[in-house]
């Protein structure tokens, strides 16, 4: 097993298509950036139309194979794939790290394991897929039959890149489509690792392929009508584009999308639970989380306790090399990004809402090239202001105080989101009756985040379209076939 580091460079990333690395023609080469220094990785290969053909073509053929595998032999499939996966543990994260900036301390203990959980879920699920059969006494009987959908294409985000690729993948395959998956552009480097560990495992060639390269990819297989479905995680904005344009071909579409989050904290919640919740699921991945609870709405009695700790909390939370261990906030994705979030930090500053902790870019020397900031909090913030409108995707946690129950409820269903959202109560009747009126998919009363493989997850309102993970989400990637027999003699026209 090799580690990189920081200063690790790696040859030219090319296409996975088929089994086998294919070099592109289409004479365009993008950069792999370490976000810790915006030093160069290495080049990556954006696939050309003869690459977007050929992986239509392989994954067509691969779907004919492994659909017509016996569901048992699939599940077995899969579950080598999980135990490389988990052997590999280390190999993998330590390249996410190297690609996105999230600390070692979480993707090694986080976005493996979780992405192997789903495609373990899936495995086990694979063979029960069955059929039902209607009688239809004196005439005849029905079966019907749960099909998969043929070549899927999954597109994913920048932050979880194997994690990503792995929910698409497990749920798709597990369902016996094949796949082909375009990771983002600035996070390129581990999803062609996975196909490489699905073949080891013994998933025929061409079952899952990596394609590389920017939106012109995405939007070139988005419409090739080889292809049967997609599921894109990625900003609302993409989500509209892409099923516009899904539309043309009529696709299924799955969309996981952006939000902003509630966390609300009553006067009698346990605060101490609630600030740690609100704290990990603001900081996490610096603040790069779909599901993050980015407005605090806390209720006036507790307000200012629930404040308190926080400036000397945050300010404790180590900036740093993301390969240290005891790192907790890398460096942003990209410099893009870090020029989006800084915007952000510098408009909450001029908001009028209270500083409370900070939204700088760290003085150390050593950290100088790279994208960091330090994560922020600002309290007194109200509905109005755009960093507590927009998905800002960084370390900003807005707090607001509230006064009654309705009042909160109705501000924290006012934004076109509805990915996720938390209340933190000792009252069971209330904590229940306001998660059954958060308009959100995923709702935790007194938790936030977690999100083990059997539960489904994805977006209420623009957050989303469809659902991954759990038993339900395999309607998204099947479709049912009606078999009628009959017993009788067709009945005479006339
Ligand atoms: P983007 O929407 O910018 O990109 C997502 C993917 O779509 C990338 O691979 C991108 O390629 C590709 N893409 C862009 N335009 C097109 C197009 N026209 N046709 C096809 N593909 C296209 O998202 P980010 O990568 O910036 O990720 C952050 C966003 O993802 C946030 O909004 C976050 O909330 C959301 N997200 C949602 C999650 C969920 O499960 N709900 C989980 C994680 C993130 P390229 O990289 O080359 O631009």
């Amino acid at each position: 097993m090799s580690l990189v580091d920081a200063n690790t460079t790696l040859p030219t990333q090319r296409s996975f298509i088929g089994g086998r690395y294919v070099e592109s023609t289409s004479g365009e080469c993008f950069d792999a950036v370490y976000p810790g220094t915006n030093r160069k990785i290495c080049d990556v290969e954006q696939a050309g139309e003869r690459e977007i053909e050929l992986a239509v073509e392989s994954a067509t053929a691969g779907f004919h194979e492994w659909s017509a595998m016996p569901a048992l032999e699939r599940q077995r499939v899969l579950l080598r794939a999980v135990a490389i996966l988990r052997e590999r543990n280390d190999e993998l994260a330590y390249l996410d790290t190297l690609d996105t900036g999230k600390p070692v301390a979480e993707t090694t203990t986080e976005d493996v394991v979780t992405g192997a959980d789903v495609i373990e879920f899936y495995a086990g699920i694979a063979q029960t897929l069955h059929g039902e059969t209607i009688d239809f006494p004196g005439h005849g009987f029905a079966r019907m039959k749960r099909e998969p959908l043929g070549v899927c294409l999954g597109i994913g985000a920048w932050n979880y890149p194997i994690q990503i690729a792995m929910w698409k993948s497990g749920l798709a395959l597990a369902c016996g489509n094949s796949m082909i998956f375009k990771p983002a552009e600035v996070t390129p480097l581990s999803a062609t690792r996975l196909a490489e560990i699905y073949l080891e495992a013994g998933v025929p060639a061409g079952v899952f392929n990596v394609v590389h390269g920017d939106a012109r990819v995405g939007q070139a297989l988005v419409e090739h009508p080889g292809i049967a479905k997609v599921s894109l995680t990625g900003e609302v904005g993409t989500g509209k584009v892409v099923m516009a344009n899904a539309a043309q071909t009529l696709k299924k579409v799955t969309l996981e999308l952006g939000g902003k989050s509630p966390i609300i904290v009553f006067d009698d919640a346990d605060i101490d639970s609630a600030r740690n919740a609100a704290l990990t699921n603001n900081f996490y991945s610096t603040g790069q989380v779909c599901s993050n609870g980015t407005r605090v709405f806390v209720q006036r009695g507790v307000y200012e306790s629930f404040l308190e700790p926080i400036a000397e909390r945050v300010a404790a939370l180590k900036v740093g090399d993301p390969f240290e261990p005891d790192t907790m906030i890398g460096p942003l994705v990209s410099a893009e990004h870090h020029r989006k979030v800084m915007h952000y930090m510098t408009s909450a500053k001029a908001s009028g809402a209270r500083h409370v902790v900070g939204g700088d870019v760290p003085d150390d020397p050593a950290l100088a090239d790279g994208n960091y900031v330090t994560p922020a909090v600002f309290a007194d913030a109200t509905d109005d202001m755009e960093f507590v409108t927009d998905e800002v995707f960084g370390p900003l946690m807005a707090v607001l105080p509230f006064d009654t129950e309705d009042e909160v409820l109705a501000r924290a269903n006012n934004t076109p989101y509805g990915l996720s959202g938390a209340v933190f109560s000792s009252d069971f009747a209330r904590a229940n009756r306001v998660a059954n009126a958060l308009q959100a998919g995923s709702v935790w009363i007194n938790d936030y985040g977690t999100l083990p493989a059997s539960l489904p997850f994805g977006g209420y309102k623009q957050s989303g379209v469809g659902r991954e993970n759990g038993a339900n989400a395999i309607e998204h990637y099947t479709q049912v076939k009606v078999i009628y027999s009959s017993l009788v003699e067709h009945p005479r026209y006339m």
